[in-house]
C-alpha cells in the first residue's frame, strides 16, 4: 500500500510493511556487522473498538511492534497510519515534537507493574503524571480526575496517598490501567499486562479491561505469549514468529480451525479445559532461531512437522484463504494439511454451557 491508498473509515491504525532491524555493532570503530530483524515486513489493520491479540513466543517481535506503535522505537521502514481527529497521519515518520499531540491518543500498559510504577511516588501522583505532562486541567481538576479513575478501576479514592509497595500485584496493575487511561487515549497497547499476576488476579484485570473498553469505547492491541489469555479478550488474533506474521483470523476460528502449523503448536501447549477433553500432544521442538540469520524460505520450516522441500527455499506470502477472507495465512500447505483444532464446534458448545 502506498501513502495515498484508501483506508477504511472503521480502521484506527493501518500498518504496512513494517520493519525494525537493529544494527549489530562490533570492533573498535563500532562497524555494523549485521542486523537483528526484530520485525520484518508486517502489515495489518486495527479496527476502532476491537481488541486485536498479538501472540507468539519470546523473540517473535510482538512487543517490538507494540513499541513501534507508541513510538518508543522508530521503525527502519514502513508506514503506520493512525486516524487522528484531523485525519490519517503516518506516525512512523514523525519527529518528537510532531508526536507530542498523538501521544495523548496512544498509550501503553506495561507487563510488570512492579517496575513500571515509580516506587517513590504516591499512587495519585503516578496516575496524574500524564495529565501534568500534557498540562491538562487545573490542579483541582486533576485531583478530581485521579479520584474518579481510582473508583473506575475498583481501587477507591482512599488509595490516592499510598505507595506502590503498599499494594498487591493486582492493585498495582490497576494503577497502571488508571495511569494509561488518565489522558483518555483511543488506542491502548497492552503489553502482556497479566503475565506477572497470579491466575486468579489475571481474570480480574482482564474483566476490568473488558468493562473499560465497553464503557469508554477503547481499542486495544493485546500482546501475549499465550493464546489462552487472548481467547477471552480478543476479537481477532495475529500469530507472529521470528518477526513475521504467520496467521490472522477471528479468535473463534483460531481455536476451531487453525490454518498455520505454528498456531496449531501454540494451541497444543494449552491444557485442554473441557469435560473429558483430551488431545494428541505435539510438542514444538527446539528454540526459536536467531533473528540475525533467520531460516531461508518459510522461517518456521526448521520446527515444522509438515515441512516439504519448497518450504526451505520459497517464502510463503500471507494471503487470505479462498473460502474464508477473514483468515489470512502464510503457509505453502494451508489448503493441503488438516490441522488439529483446540475445540471442535461441539466442544465449544459444551464449554460455553459449562460457563453459563
Ligand atoms: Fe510448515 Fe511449510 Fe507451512 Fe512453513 S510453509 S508452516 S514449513 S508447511
Amino acid at each position: 500500500m502506498t501513502p495515498t491508498e484508501a483506508v477504511g473509515a472503521d480502521v484506527i491504525l493501518e500498518v504496512r510493511d513494517l520493519r525494525l532491524h537493529f544494527p549489530i555493532k562490533a570492533g573498535l570503530l563500532k562497524k555494523t556487522v549485521g542486523y537483528v530483524k526484530a520485525v520484518d515486513g508486517v502489515s495489518f489493520s486495527v479496527y476502532a473498538g476491537e481488541t486485536l491479540g498479538l501472540v507468539g513466543e519470546s523473540g517473535s517481535g510482538k512487543t517490538t511492534i507494540g513499541r513501534c506503535i507508541v513510538r518508543l522505537y522508530k521503525p527502519t521502514t514502513g508506514i503506520m497510519r493512525f486516524r487522528t481527529k484531523a485525519g490519517l497521519v503516518n506516525i512512523a515518520e514523525l519527529d518528537k515534537r510532531e508526536l507530542q499531540p498523538i501521544r495523548r491518543d496512544i498509550q501503553m500498559l506495561f507487563q510488570d507493574p512492579n517496575s513500571s510504577l515509580n516506587a517513590r511516588m504516591r499512587v495519585g501522583d503516578i496516575i496524574a503524571e500524564p495529565l501534568d505532562i500534557h498540562a491538562i486541567g487545573t490542579a483541582a481538576e486533576r485531583r478530581t480526575r485521579v479520584e474518579d479513575l481510582l473508583e473506575h478501576v475498583g481501587l477507591g479514592a482512599e488509595m490516592y496517598n499510598r505507595f506502590p509497595h503498599q499494594l498487591s500485584g493486582g492493585q498495582r496493575q490497576r494503577v497502571g490501567v488508571a495511569r494509561a487511561l488518565s489522558i483518555e487515549p483511543r488506542l491502548v497497547i497492552c503489553d502482556e499486562p497479566v503475565s506477572a499476576l497470579d491466575v486468579s488476579v489475571q481474570a480480574q484485570v482482564l474483566n476490568l479491561l473488558s468493562d473499560l473498553q465497553e464503557e469508554l469505547g477503547l481499542t486495544y492491541v493485546f500482546i501475549a505469549h499465550d493464546l489462552s489469555v487472548v481467547e477471552y479478550i480478543s476479537d481477532r488474533v495475529m500469530v507472529m514468529y521470528l518477526g513475521k506474521l504467520m496467521e490472522t483470523a477471528p479468535t473463534r476460528k483460531i481455536f476451531e480451525r487453525p490454518t498455520h502449523p505454528y498456531t496449531e503448536a501454540l494451541l497444543n501447549s494449552i491444557p485442554k479445559r473441557i469435560r473429558g477433553g483430551h488431545r494428541k500432544r505435539y510438542v514444538l521442538a527446539g528454540d526459536i532461531p536467531s533473528p540475525v540469520n533467520p531460516p531461508s524460505g518459510c522461517v518456521f520450516h526448521t520446527r515444522c512437522q509438515y515441512a516439504k522441500d519448497i518450504c526451505k527455499t520459497e517464502t510463503p506470502p500471507l494471503q487470505p484463504l479462498p473460502d474464508d477472507p477473514e483468515t489470512s495465512v502464510a503457509c505453502h500447505l494451508a489448503e493441503e494439511v488438516t490441522l488439529q483444532p483446540y475445540y471442535t464446534a461441539e466442544e465449544r458448545r459444551v464449554l460455553e454451557a459449562d460457563r453459563a
